[in-house]
Order: C-alpha cells, then sequence, then structure tokens
C-alpha cells in the first residue's frame, strides 16, 4: 500500500492544532531492563531484570499505534538481549515493521549489529578513555560492531556529560567517517549520578563547537536550531508528542521522564523532545532533521 508520511505528519499536526487532538508520534519502548554493560549514566540496568513477554510487547505496540504513534525506537536495557522462549528481538523488530512508518533500536553496541529495523543509534560517548570510564571497558568492541556491520543506517548517538564534554568535537570528527550520521543529547541528572550531568551555564561552549562542525558538513543531524536553543532550553517543550512504556507493558504519554525520575525542564537535554516539538511548529531545520534521521520520503511503498 503507498502511504505519505507527511500527509499523516500534516493531518496529525493540524488534528492537535485545530482540534484540540494532541496524539504522540513518537514511542520509545523499554522491552527490557537487562543489559549487558553497567554505565554510569544509566538508572535502568539498575531495575529489577524483565523482559516484556512477546504476547504482551505485541498488545502495547498495537495499544501505540492505536494512539497515533507510528514512530518506533525500542530502548533498554539492551534491546538486543531481549528473548523469550522461542522468540528473539528481530521477531518485535519484525512485528513493529509492520505497524509503523519507521523502526529504530537505541543499542550500546556490544553486540553484531544485525537487524531489519530501519535505524541503529549506537551510543558513543566520546573517546575510549571517557567511554571506557561510564560504560566499562567496551569502546573497541562497539567500534569493531560499527565497522564490521553491514546495516545501511547506523547512527552514534553521543550523551554530553561532564566526563566527556571537552572532547565532542574530537569525538564527532572520530565518528565521522564510521557512521551515517550523529546525534547529541545532554545527560540529565538522575538521582545518585547527578555530577556527570554537565550544568546547563557550560554548554553553551560545547554546542558552538558542534554547530561550527555541522556547518563546516560534518553529519550531525540535530539542527542548528535545536543546538542553539538547547543552550538555554528555550524551546517549548510539546513532550505529548513522544509516548514510553516499560518491560512492564506500563505505557505513558509525555516526557521521557514521566515515572521515571522528577521532571526537572531547567536541566533538560532531550534532545529527540527538543527536535520533535521543533518540528511541531515548523520549524524548518528540524523537520528535515526528522527527514535525515528516518529517511522519509513524500511515498512509500
Ligand atoms: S524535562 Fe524536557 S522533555 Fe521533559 S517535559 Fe521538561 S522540557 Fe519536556
Amino acid at each position: 500500500m503507498v502511504k505519505s508520511h507527511y500527509l499523516y505528519f500534516l493531518k496529525h499536526n493540524l488534528s492537535a492544532r485545530l482540534l484540540g487532538k494532541k496524539r504522540p508520534l513518537l514511542a520509545g519502548f523499554k522491552i527490557t531492563y537487562r543489559c549487558n554493560l553497567k554505565c554510569r549514566t544509566c538508572p535502568f540496568w539498575k531495575k529489577d531484570e524483565i523482559d516484556i513477554p512477546y504476547e504482551k510487547a505485541i498488545a502495547v505496540m498495537d495499544e501505540f499505534h492505536k494512539l497515533g504513534v507510528r514512530l518506533l525506537i525500542f530502548e533498554g536495557g539492551e534491546p538486543f538481549i531481549w528473548r523469550e522462549k522461542k522468540h528473539r528481538f528481530e521477531d518485535l523488530v519484525n512485528y513493529a515493521k509492520k505497524r509503523f512508518y519507521r523502526v529504530g533500536v537505541t543499542t550500546n553496541g556490544m553486540l553484531p549489529l544485525d537487524s531489519s529495523a530501519d535505524v541503529l543509534w549506537v551510543s558513543l560517548d566520546g573517546l575510549k578513555k571517557s567511554h571506557d570510564l561510564n560504560r566499562g571497558k567496551s569502546f573497541d568492541t562497539i567500534i569493531e560492531n560499527v565497522v564490521k556491520s553491514s546495516h545501511s543506517k547506523i547512527l552514534a548517538n553521543i550523551t554530553i556529560t561532564s566526563l566527556n564534554h571537552h572532547e565532542i568535537d574530537d569525538a564527532v570528527k572520530f565518528l565521522n567517517p564510521l557512521v551515517k550520521g550523529i546525534t547529541i543529547q545532554f545527560y540529565y541528572p538522575f538521582p545518585n549520578s547527578e555530577d556527570l550531568s554537565l550544568p546547563v551555564k557550560d554548554r553553551i561552549n560545547v554546542l558552538d563547537k558542534i554547530i561550527y562542525l555541522k556547518r563546516k558538513g560534518y553529519k550531525i543531524l540535530d539542527s542548528v536550531r535545536a543546538l542553539q536553543d538547547l543552550k538555554y532550553n528555550s524551546w517549548r517543550c510539546h513532550d505529548w508528542l513522544i509516548a514510553n512504556a516499560e518491560p512492564n507493558g506500563k505505557m505513558n504519554v509525555g516526557c521521557y521522564l514521566k515515572g521515571r525520575a522528577a521532571i526537572g525542564c531547567e536541566n533538560c537535554g532531550f534532545a529527540a523532545h527538543t527536535e520533535i516539538s521543533l518540528a511541531y511548529d515548523w520549524r524548518a531545520g528540524a523537520i528535515l532533521s526528522g527527514k535525515k534521521v528516518f529517511d522519509f520520503k513524500i511515498l512509500d511503498f
């Protein structure tokens, strides 16, 4: 069947604006809290180890679709280690691909990057020393898996922290030839790891360097507008554009922090929320950023 993503997005936007029907468009689905790393910046692997059962995962995806979601991102823990009896992660991806326009995965990259998902985001936090300081000895394995993979859309996602902010430009230069694009976000001060979050007042320098590199042609996919707005958190958040689900099947519409930590917008650095909110507000750069990340076409078959 021929679909027009843009027609759906336009209808979605107009029905929110004119009829007040505020429905999520993108969902992050945590299918497990289990992980094969123990990153200092992650509060999730410390939770009880559960994988969502296959049938429940299908029900969550159906519910997301009913709510209006058309872009689904699998998260964890580490999504690639999800399993239930005979089912493996790829079974969830296959179902999601029938339901959603695009399917993405955020992964720590420790396992072979082999999936039919449309986009794989590999977390790479700076250069080897600071990455390994946060995530444990893993940098070399991840880079090897990125280089070996034949997947057509591997992106690097850099979470900027107090450990790596000084070398983000060098990390971008290192990663640029290895991946199809680079996205950034700032670490949120989750309880017991507040020291890893870079204070908002210290963001300007690093964001200016990223904007400079983007203008020089490096494959940074965040829009300049989003990068500028993250300096002072001066964007208007439409948090209802994003939905989330946990491995126990519990769903939320709204901020990534909902049900996970106290919401402190003054410290927000969730660039996905920034970008999708700017796209909803018709900012051309943010719309283009979404197009590049997900390879949207006027018509899709
Ligand atoms: S913390 Fe960020 S994403 Fe959450 S509601 Fe505030 S501004 Fe939006």
